[in-house]
């Protein structure tokens, strides 16, 4: 089981990782974007950690909902709402509880994604974050179904996620700020499809032994 000190262990490192890789997150949105991804997840997490301890004693629910809600409040632009509706979601799909099997991530995971989709009203093939989720979440559910441990099942769900952040290299923007340099955006690897790989890799590597 995913326990209550698992999550904020796993929030902590994304916090980590989005600050080591702030210029290189901001560098991708600076070919494609407006060059802020990095810093908008590094402040947005920021504001998430020095709200951590005043949740260290709720359940998991109460701790992705402040999560979300810390990042609509700190973070602007597309990614910040985008990133804040995900985690709002997922921690009303696993409401009230203190720990998560791995189904109860994939539903965690399903909702979150459905909620970026239901806001940005992005589909898969257009060069966003869409890219990394919906294959990390296809690949999580099979690995649920099959009965894999919650280690291997975010194993795959990572190998998945990588795979479909590098697919979107060649695609075109259709979406967001990227959609605006139409056939010049090809070549480049989406900003947001990168940060949510590495949420779940960090997902992956806390919990790896579980
Ligand atoms: P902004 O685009 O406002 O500067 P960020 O730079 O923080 O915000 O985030 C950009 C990322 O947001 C993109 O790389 C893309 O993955 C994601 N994104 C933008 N628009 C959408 C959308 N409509 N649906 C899903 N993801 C989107
Ligand atoms: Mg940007």
């Amino acid at each position: 089981m995913i326990m209550r000190d698992d999550v904020l262990a796993w929030l902590n490192s994304f916090r980590q990782v989005l600050a080591e890789n702030k210029v290189y997150l901001t560098e991708l949105d600076s070919a494609i974007g407006d060059a802020d991804h990095g810093i908008n997840m590094d402040r947005g997490f920021g504001a998430v950690e020095a709200k951590l301890p005043s949740v260290v004693n709720s359940d998991i629910a109460s701790i992705l909902k402040m999560v979300g809600m810390t990042l609509v409040s700190t973070v602007g632009g597309a990614g910040g709402p985008l990133y804040g509706t995900f985690f709002m979601r997922a921690g009303a799909a696993v409401a009230g509880k203190m720990e998560l099997s791995a189904a109860d991530f994939l539903a965690a995971l399903e909702a979150g994604l459905a909620g970026v989709q239901q806001r940005g009203k992005a589909t898969t093939g257009e060069k966003t974050m869409i890219d990394a989720l919906t294959p990390a979440r296809d690949a999580l559910r099979t690995a649920v179904e099959n009965g894999s441990s919650i280690g291997e099942a975010l194993r795959a769900s990572v190998t998945a996620a990588e795979q479909g952040m590098k697919a979107t290299i060649p695609m075109l923007a259709t979406k967001g700020r990227a959609s605006y340099l139409g056939e010049r955006s090809i070549g480049h690897q989406d900003p947001g499809a990168t940060s949510s790989y590495l949420m779940l890799k960090c997902a992956a590597d806390t919990w790896s032994k579980l």
